[in-house]
């Protein structure tokens, strides 16, 4: 291997060289979405970060069986069915679509396998029996529960003790339930949700932790490379999937266990100046999605981001630089990378440093076909025609008035050509200038 990449594994809190189970198939398994509702930033993230990880590796090692799942049975999608009059199938499918139109308008690539949980019944009652089977499930007024005193290493990935997490979180109160950190495998029908399959434990629907281990079991095998997902799922969700894993196979389920950090958004700050747009489809009426993707990666993926308005006409501001940089540039496709680009990434997903490494270059006019393509390749982003990019991406007051300003800057240093530049850029928007004793004025064509 060439190059070293190195991952963040949260099951060792340690920095890591990522060394694969086996170079010529790589297997990453990362939670998807509950369908019920349009999705929001909090479930771009994941999408924008893991589809990074996934083009790194694919360059690295070519073949990668990236799996990503649909959860389309739960509670919350039986009452968003119920409440909008709606069928559970109807609501499914059609979140399924706008996820999948939303997480295209971001640059995502699509995953290669996309297993949804009610297709996928009989793999998860298959897999429940091997937990019982082992002595680690155990069955209690019609319900499976898992028995988390049987796995000793109960806590592993959250670095907690039992006792901890149980007083630290929300855990479910049922009389059913041995111990009170035991979570359920497979529920019965009931009047709240009266959808159901059959099973050896009567009719019923699988709990959300047990798709996951039974579905990456399915597609990746025993013990595969990375699971990944937001850091809010460290506990309890991946913690359950490792245990219950572990009771089926005798083996742990992944060797890297990578998360991204809590999205905070201050919903009244931008509400305010913008209306709601803390789902994507609203931020992408006003943002293109390259901009919010952008924005996503600004921050290094670990850390928390607290996503704004302002940080969105940052990276706005961000985009339309370079793609004024670019307008002249023929860019040609070359499999050549950038090599600063792609250390800062080989370094846990550096991407401010990255990003960085873009402007720097670009600013310099230096290599800029080169590193156009590996921007396109890994990040996703300067992936459009510059003339395009100024034509649909979104106009707004603040921005007209800053290009305004710079172009009185420029005409002011005698920068004749960049002058020039705005003012086409401007009229590539249906902005047009005017030139008065008072000053430049502006007007929509
Ligand atoms: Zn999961």
């Amino acid at each position: 291997m060439q190059y070293k990449l190195k991952l963040y594994n949260t099951l060792t809190n340690n920095l890591e060289e990522f060394v694969p189970f086996n170079e010529h198939s790589i297997g990453m398994y990362v939670c998807g979405p509950t369908v019920y509702d349009r999705a929001h930033i909090g479930n771009a993230r994941p999408a924008v970060v893991f589809d990074v990880l996934y083009r790194l590796l694919k360059y690295l090692y070519g073949n990668v069986k990236y799996v990503r799942n649909i959860t389309d049975v739960d509670d919350k999608i039986y009452k968003a069915a119920k409440s909008r009059n709606i069928s559970i199938n109807e609501i499914t499918q059609n979140t399924t679509k706008m996820y999948h139109d939303d997480m295209a308008a971001l640059n995502v690539l699509p995953v290669n396998i996309e297993p949804k949980a009610t297709e996928h019944i009989s793999n998860i009652i298959e897999f429940i029996q091997r937990i019982i089977d082992a002595g680690s499930g155990y069955i209690s007024n019609n319900h499976v529960y898992f028995d988390i005193n049987t796995f000793n290493n109960y806590g592993l990935l959250s670095n907690r003790t039992l006792e901890n997490l149980i007083n630290g979180s929300r855990i479910e109160i049922s009389q059913n339930k041995n111990n009170p950190g035991d979570f359920v495998l497979w529920k019965p029908i009931d009047d709240e949700f009266p959808v159901g399959w059959e099973s050896p434990w009567g009719k019923g629907r699988p709990g959300w932790h047990i798709e996951c281990s039974a579905m990456a079991h399915k597609y990746l095998g025993t013990s595969f490379d990375i699971h990944g997902g937001g850091c809010d799922l460290i506990f309890p969700h991946h913690e359950n999937e490792i245990a219950q894993s572990y009771a089926a196979n005798h083996k742990l389920m992944a060797k890297y266990w990578i998360h991204n950090g809590h999205v905070m958004i201050n919903c009244t700050k931008m509400s305010k100046s913008l209306g709601n747009f803390c789902t994507v489809r609203e931020m992408l009426e006003n943002f293109d999605g390259e901009t919010i993707r952008l924005a996503l990666l600004m921050t290094h993926y670990k850390s928390p981001l607290n996503f704004c308005s302002n940080v969105l006409q940052q990276a706005q501001n961000i985009l339309d630089k370079w793609y004024k940089a670019i307008i002249d540039e023929e860019i040609k496709e070359t499999n050549d990378v950038d090599i600063n680009i792609l250390n800062s990434l080989l370094d846990d997903l550096n991407t401010p440093q990255a990003i960085r490494t873009i402007s720097h270059t670009i600013k310099n006019n230096s290599c800029i076909n080169i590193v156009i393509n590996t921007c396109r390749k890994f990040l996703g982003i300067l992936t459009k025609d510059p003339n395009e990019w100024f034509h649909y991406s979104t106009v707004n007051e603040n921005w007209v008035l800053e290009q305004i300003e710079l172009r009185a800057i420029a005409k002011k240093n005698k920068d004749y050509k960049e002058a020039d530049m705005i003012r086409n850029i401007l009229l590539a928007k249906g902005i047009r200038l005017e030139d008065t004793p008072t000053g430049t004025k502006w007007k929509r064509d």
